[in-house]
């Protein structure tokens, strides 16, 4: 008998520390946990774009290819710049309308009088009924001479908050691309006359220099060319010191 109460003793001793570890160790986490929160930046502690609404417009489509040189359409290479910039925007927290999710155009059936005209008018529409935070159009470049290269941001003339816009994205776009050393400029282009909210119009590169047309059909360069267009707007929207790297 002796040694039976001798063994149970023994166990409920060791039944005793377990718990009273188990129960230290669900102390320690829950500390943890509960204030890990306000040692985080704010960039990772929430959505940092929830409640932000932005369109994106990747420019031209259907009929109107935009430019092209040796067989690349600019249409075909904004759409896919466009898709990756949208899934950036979303992860983050926006809600993203995009103009076009494929190679169409916004011409009324029939279609009647100038087609640029009816086309851009109608793309505008959409743009203005989403009541953006930021509307950004993304093009492509190609012009006679071969040497000119570069991503370059366009905002709406006389808009301060379109030009802070355009200056962070831009900014990253050096950053990120490390191959321009492009500044802003106000851009006269429909899409900016003509938008009710802030806008900005990114030209992603140059059709026309040999390198950067392979650059710009490559979906590794595409990424980074959303990656710096999706800093440059994390940027605007969020303290310096809570962007991400
Ligand atoms: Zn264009």
């Amino acid at each position: 008998m002796h040694i039976v109460y001798y063994t149970t003793s023994k166990t409920r001793c060791r039944l005793f520390i377990c718990l009273l570890i188990i129960f230290l160790c669900a102390a320690v986490l829950f500390f943890v946990c509960a204030h890990s929160g306000a040692a985080r930046p704010a960039a990772v502690q929430s959505l940092p774009l929830k409640g932000k609404v932005i369109v994106l417009d990747p420019g031209h489509g259907g009929y109107d290819p935009g430019v092209m040189k040796n067989g690349i359409e600019e249409k075909e290479i904004v759409l896919k710049i466009a898709f990756k910039l949208r899934d950036y925007l979303q992860a983050a927290g926006a809600r993203v309308v995009m103009t076009r999710e494929s190679d169409r155009d916004f011409l009324d059936v029939p279609a009647a009088g100038p087609k640029k005209q009816q086309d851009m008018t109608n793309r505008m529409q959409i743009v203005n009924a989403a009541g953006p935070d930021l509307f950004i159009s993304l093009h492509v470049n190609a012009i006679g001479s071969p040497i000119w290269h570069g991503a370059q941001v366009f905002y709406k003339t006389d808009c301060t908050a379109s030009k802070e816009y355009a200056e962070k994205i831009q900014q990253e776009l050096r950053r990120v691309l490390g191959n321009t050393e492009r500044q802003i400029k106000p851009g006269n282009y429909y899409v900016l006359n003509h938008a009710d909210s802030a806008a900005v119009l990114v030209e992603c590169g140059f059709l026309s220099h040999p390198r950067e047309a392979q650059e710009l059909c490559e979906p590794a360069y595409q990424s980074k060319v959303a990656w710096a267009v999706y800093g440059g707007i994390l940027r605007s929207f969020l303290p310096e010191e809570a962007a991400v790297e």
